[in-house]
């Protein structure tokens, strides 16, 4: 059997350097665990620009197309901020994420023990916390038709209309049901049936679905009780599904929970491939950070959990995935902090590097 595949696209600021020490991890694994992967790297974003005067050359999407995952650093930079639109470094990414029609979001709420008393929260509300919001991503309020700001009578009025068919909200379940079956099989739905058309489709069509995976608890909860719950007690769940717009808010509430910009991983899922495992480009949640680049200074965790997603949902190696996150929290545990994270007195920050060398060493 061939290699698994796997795409890296550093992009621009941080990301090459936070791509590098995923290298240090990869070949980690290659050498050590004889999990080797077939890597391809391109370029994207600003990088892509630079060389061929669009944030994503067609045969790098063609290939993003064939791999089993794509890696991604990050994109932009005040470089690129007079640039024509249709020609911005964002626009490479929004490129993948519409042509692999990729629209379940995964953001990881996980709280590293060592860290816990980063967060706003009481330490043991959020120690060992470890919930998946999965978020639909290409549908929804902010897509749906009428749209716009009209004049009705003497006024105007803004208008979004919140839409999903059946179909999106079935295969962004089916998704969902599918983590929640390579995690701990209990899957919170998200909604307000109780005042919204879309909310009763959802819950409807959700539960249909859950009949194909008898395996997991299934529960619904009205969104705004789920922002409740999240932060009285977000250990009560595992995953979460829910829609375009309460998932860009929960997500961050969520993600909040657990400290700093730099420990965030994200995942976006698009449909089945023929290999049975869905399409998939991994990223951290933070962006380029201008103003850091270059120094050494970015915290490549959130790039390194990426990787961590992509061998438990792409490539069928959980158990890595986890080797991989518990040497992350030995390394924090140590006390090791990039810049980011400081927060004790006395404590020197290391660099980006030697956050890499530490993790490969405890690995
Ligand atoms: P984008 O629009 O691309 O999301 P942004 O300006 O909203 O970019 P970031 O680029 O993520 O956000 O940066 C926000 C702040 O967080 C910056 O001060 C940056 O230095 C810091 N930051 C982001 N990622 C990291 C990281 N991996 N390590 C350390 N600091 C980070
Ligand atoms: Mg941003």
């Amino acid at each position: 059997m061939s290699n698994p595949s796997l795409l890296i696209l550093p992009g621009d600021g941080i990301g090459p350097e936070v791509m590098a020490e995923v290298r240090k991890i990869i070949d980690w694994y290659g050498t050590k665990r004889d999990l080797t992967f077939d890597v391809s790297e391109d370029l994207v974003g600003g990088a892509a620009y630079d060389k061929h005067g669009v944030p994503l050359a067609d045969a790098t999407m063609d290939k993003a197309q064939e791999v089993d995952a794509v890696l991604l650093g990050a994109v932009g930079g005040p470089k690129y901020d007079s640039l024509d639109f249709s020609v911005k470094p964002e626009r490479g990414l929004l490129r993948l994420r519409k042509e692999m029609d990729l629209y379940a979001n995964l953001r990881p709420a996980q709280c590293f023990d060592a860290l816990a008393d980063f967060s706003s929260l009481k330490r043991d509300v959020v120690a060992g916390l470890d919930i998946m919001i999965v978020r639909e991503l290409t549908s929804g309020v902010y897509f749906g038709e009428p749209r716009g700001i009209f004049e009705e009578g003497n006024e105007r009025v803004g208008i979004n209309t919140q839409r999903y068919t059946e179909s999106e909200i079935d295969r962004v379940a089916r998704s969902a049901f599918e983590l929640a079956m390579k995690r701990d099989k209990k899957l919170c739905s998200m909604e307000k049936a109780n005042v919204m058309e879309s909310g009763v489709l959802w819950r409807e069509v959700v539960t249909k679905v859950g009949e194909d995976y008898p395996e997991v608890e299934l529960s619904h909860m009205y969104a705004d009780a789920g922002a409740m719950q999240l932060t009285r007690w977000p250990k009560q769940f595992d995953v979460i599904v829910t829609d375009n717009l309460f998932g860009d808010l929960l997500s961050d509430l969520a993600a909040m929970l657990t400290g700093s910009l730099g420990m965030l991983p994200s995942a976006s899922l698009g449909a089945p491939m023929a290999n049975g495992r869905p399409k998939a480009l991994y990223e951290p949640v933070h962006g380029s950070a201008p103003d850091i680049a270059g120094q050494g200074k970015a915290n490549p965790i959130a790039c390194i959990l990426s990787f961590a997603m992509a061998l438990r949902y792409s490539f069928d190696a959980g158990d890595e995935a986890t080797r991989l996150e518990e040497a992350v929290n030995a390394v924090l545990a140590d006390g090791l902090r990039t810049a980011d994270l400081l927060g004790e007195e006395g404590v020197q920050p290391v660099s980006t590097s030697e956050m890499g060398d530490a993790i490969v060493a405890k690995l």
